[in-house]
């Protein structure tokens, strides 16, 4: 049995959110990946990203995250 997958990525869960629907859907994304649109399952609308409190955080132009590990 080998691992399923590799240690090294790990892919951080983004929640995006429709403001019709208020359907939040959890999309995992690779660090590495620029950032992608996403529209809506039931209509089409395209969703926004929500903002964890503790997580990952904005400031000014860069970012940085407050998880460790
Ligand atoms: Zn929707």
């Amino acid at each position: 049995m080998g691992k399923a997958w590799k240690e090294s990525q790990v892919m951080p869960v983004y929640e995006y959110m429709c403001s019709h629907c208020s359907i939040s859907y959890p999309i995992s994304r690779g660090i590495e990946e620029e950032e992608a649109e996403y529209s809506c399952d039931s209509c089409g609308d395209k969703l926004y990203r929500k903002f964890h409190v503790g997580g990952v955080q904005f400031n000014g132009g860069g970012f940085y995250s407050t998880d460790k590990g």
